[in-house]
């Protein structure tokens, strides 16, 4: 069973938390600081029940609500409460992904009473940080995403073997993750209305009209597997993270360190999303050199660390430059897929191993218990 978190008008709720003279008011987040010249990047429930939404200009909004409250997006106020929510679910002890800015899943298979869980996660997260957040139960990751759509704001929706059938058949199909205007046309000639119309057809009849992502959609709906990589990976385009040094340096080993601590980091978060990569992107400026970046491409995807540092050392080499001055470096993983290995060789299964004890423990006891000696090196002098 896997439990899907997605917190009700994220953006717009934090920001009626932390100032309480917003709270009961219509309210849109705007992405620039130009109330009338913007787009809403997130409304409040008092908003929405005026036909106000996000992805509308800041104008119409206005026109439908005149005195409508204005925030401007605050993106590292909501990172910074997201990432508290996220350390808040891991300590359920669920094995815990952090979906997207305002959503997460927990595998809660091995839970007894899912329905109090979820109750008691919405309580906690009320309690902490006075915004609500619904909550959808499932076999998979897409029907629990659906289902924690169902009952919004501050609900949950549990999808049985007994319910789920009667609960599809009252959802459109276009309500679905990942259905895109072209596929709703492509439904709607076949005269496939709601979900459950969906999630009867076969994965021939999906593969005939949709192809491989027919195959997707179908294995997507009817897996019972715990976290589908799958959709994640539309989700998620690329992973990445950059560090600005205190100052310059020409030390060939402190770049190193960084690079593999970077490697480290953007790695972690791969396993974590269960996906691998197949190009790697490398950047380093520095004073004599505006800006160098680079990438390249391999046949096999990887979520290893150590892999992901030897193909950005490789990059590196490209520059050709003997010495280098570096100021700021950053490290980004593209071209993702599903993390499904067929390990063959012993040698293979032993890093495997490997890396999943150093994860459990850094998980376990908290991010850099446990890391390869050579970042040492990077945070020492940092
Ligand atoms: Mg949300």
């Amino acid at each position: 069973m896997i439990l899907h978190i997605d917190m009700d008008a994220f953006f717009a709720s934090i920001e009626q938390a932390v100032n309480p003279k917003l709270k009961g008011k219509p309210l849109i987040v705007g992405s620039r600081n130009n109330r009338l010249h913007t787009v809403v990047c997130a409304a409040s429930y008092e908003a929405k029940a005026l036909g106000i939404d996000s992805g509308m200009p800041s104008l119409e909004a206005f026109k439908l609500c005149p005195n409508l409250e204005f925030v401007v997006a605050d993106q590292s106020k909501y990172i910074w409460t997201s990432e508290q929510i996220f350390e808040l679910l891991k300590a359920y002890g669920f094995e815990t992904i952090y979906s997207s800015i305002d959503e997460f899943q927990l595998d809660i298979s091995e839970a007894e009473d899912p329905q109090g869980l979820a109750k008691t996660i919405q309580k906690q997260i009320y309690e902490n940080f006075n915004i609500t957040a619904s909550i959808g139960i499932a076999k998979n990751c897409i029907l629990s995403k659906l289902a924690s759509k169902l009952n919004k704001p501050n609900g949950i929706a549990i999808l049985t073997h007994e319910n789920l059938e009667w609960t599809l058949a009252k959802v459109p199909a276009k309500k679905l993750c990942g259905i895109g205007i072209q596929t709703e046309a492509i439904f709607d000639s076949l005269g496939i209305k709601t979900c459950l119309d969906l999630y009867l057809k076969s994965p021939q009849f999906l593969e005939s009209i949709l192809g491989q992502n027919g195959l997707n959609l179908y294995m997507a709906l009817h897996s019972k597997d715990s976290f589908n990589a799958m959709q994640k990976e539309s989700e998620v385009k690329s992973v990445g993270h950059s560090y600005t040094l205190p100052r310059v340096s020409e030390n060939t080993g402190f770049i190193r360190a960084w690079i593999r601590l970077l490697s480290e980091m953007v790695a972690r978060r791969l396993r974590q999303k269960n996906i691998a990569a197949k190009t790697v992107h490398l950047w380093l400026s520095g004073p004599e050199m505006a800006h160098f970046g680079a990438q390249k491409s391999y046949k096999e995807p990887t979520d290893d660390s150590h892999e992901v540092y030897l193909r950005a050392l490789k990059i590196m080499a490209t520059g050709g430059q003997k010495t280098l001055k570096i100021r700021a470096l950053g490290l980004t993983c593209s071209n993702l897929f599903p993390a499904n290995r067929l390990l063959l060789l012993k040698e293979e299964k032993r890093r495997e191993a490997l890396i999943k004890t150093l994860d459990s423990i850094n998980t376990k006891l908290g991010d850099w218990t446990i890391y390869p000696a050579v970042i040492t090196l990077a945070k020492k002098n940092s």
